[in-house]
């Protein structure tokens, strides 16, 4: 049975181009950039290559990017990283509750650790109001972290207003842009931002690299010790294959990046509005228009969303759902709770994202699918009340 991936918002596969600029790095450029030799030199040169096309990906300047491990090791430094090199002038940290957990439980360490969270109101598609930051700002704030995008409903928010509103505060600001940065244009200036997180794998480059976009001044107190890498930013020696394949990957999508969006746009718009027109009872999640080009994520009620998930994943389609019971205990999303989604509906809930590789077809496949797995499971259901 041929496959359909429909999660690329979990992952994406790598671009072949990506690997192919990537592998020279590993056994014939494999200096170590920090060396003075001809094979240091090499490996630098092209590490900041990348640098620069990453960069240009978000409207940075090259020695405003800093290469960490993944999105997630970004997140946690710009929080901690804030958090404790502006410890004299406040403890306050302005969030949301439906941000990544990368953000979520870095906050959840720093307020076991004398840090003060506000957790901001999300509307019903889970926008905040740029109002509220205003108002909850305090002489003790030190950062406001707001996610460009959400992973699981797409919703994008309104960043560049919140951005005039730090500025204006003199509050650090920033946002986890993992599922934007290379898929909508993103210029840091213009969101008035101060820092940023970016991965590659979410945009066709490998895994375990991303990247903190810095703007000049902003104060860091760095968590890995060491050499002085990165500026002395980040120590441990740079992985060069992954950050060139980065860097490759940031390339291709700020050459794609409108024509996808258009074309994902038009995909994601016939499966949002084709299910509800095939299966009754079902909710669209997140905003209706301010949402990502590639992002549906709907509530079927009366079936559960892994069962939804394991049928579909038996018909080859590969989705996601807000019930994950991976961790052992049966817990709903907190994005879909946050928005306030009532449980049942947040338990019997579906993402599909989709990607470079998604064809029409499989937009049609899954229509004409998940029809009948929702009338199988909901004849089943202990949940059916009377639909
Ligand atoms: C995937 C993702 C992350 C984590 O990035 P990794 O590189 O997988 O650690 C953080 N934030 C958002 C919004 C994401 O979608």
């Amino acid at each position: 049975m041929k496959r359909i991936y429909l999660d690329y918002a979990a992952t994406t596969p790598t671009h072949l181009d990506v690997v192919a600029t990537m592998l020279p790095y590993f056994s014939e450029a494999y200096g170590n950039p920090s060396a003075i030799h001809a094979y240091g030199q090499e490996a630098r040169g092209a590490m900041e290559e990348a640098r620069t096309r990453v960069a240009r990906l978000i409207g940075a300047q090259d020695e405003e990017i800093v290469f960490t491990g993944s999105g997630t090791e970004a997140d946690n430094f710009a929080l901690k990283g804030t958090a404790y090199a502006s410890e004299n002038k406040g403890n306050h940290i302005i969030t949301t509750p439906i941000e990544h957990h990368a953000v979520l439980e870095t906050c959840h360490f720093l307020e076991k650790r004398g840090f003060k969270v506000t957790y901001l109101p999300v509307d019903e598609h889970g926008l905040v109001n740029p109002e509220d930051v205003r108002r909850a700002i305090t002489a003790k704030t030190i950062l406001v972290s707001v996610m460009h995008a959400n992973n699981e409903i797409g919703t994008i928010e309104p960043i560049a207003e919140i951005g005039k509103i730090t500025r204006e505060a003199g509050v650090y600001f920033h946002t986890d842009a993992v599922q934007t940065a290379g898929h909508l244009p993103i210029n840091v200036a213009e969101l008035g931002v101060d820092l940023l997180s970016m991965s590659a794998h979410k945009i066709y480059g490998p895994k375990g690299v991303g990247a903190l976009y810095l703007r000049k001044g902003t104060k860091l107190t760095t968590f890995m010790h060491g050499g002085a890498q990165e500026r002395g930013r980040r120590a441990s020696t740079e992985n060069v294959p992954n950050i060139v394949g980065f860097g490759r990957a940031a390339e291709i999508a700020q050459k794609e990046l409108s024509e996808e969006a258009e074309r994902l746009t038009f995909l994601r718009d016939k499966l949002i509005n084709g299910l509800p027109w095939q299966i009754d009872h079902t909710r669209l999640n997140g905003h209706p228009r301010q949402r990502l080009p590639n992002n549906v994520n709907i509530s079927i009620s009366f079936a559960e969303g892994e069962s939804m998930c394991l049928s579909l994943d038996l018909e080859g389609i590969c989705a996601s759902t807000g019930s994950a019971c991976s961790s052992g205990s049966l817990e709903a999303s907190h994005v879909l709770l946050g928005i306030g989604v009532p449980h049942e509906e947040a338990h019997a809930s579906l993402r599909f994202s989709l990607g470079k590789w998604t064809a029409e077809e499989e937009i049609d496949r899954v229509l004409e699918v998940l029809p009948h797995i929702v009338a199988r499971l909901r004849a089943m259901s202990p949940l059916l009340k009377n639909p």
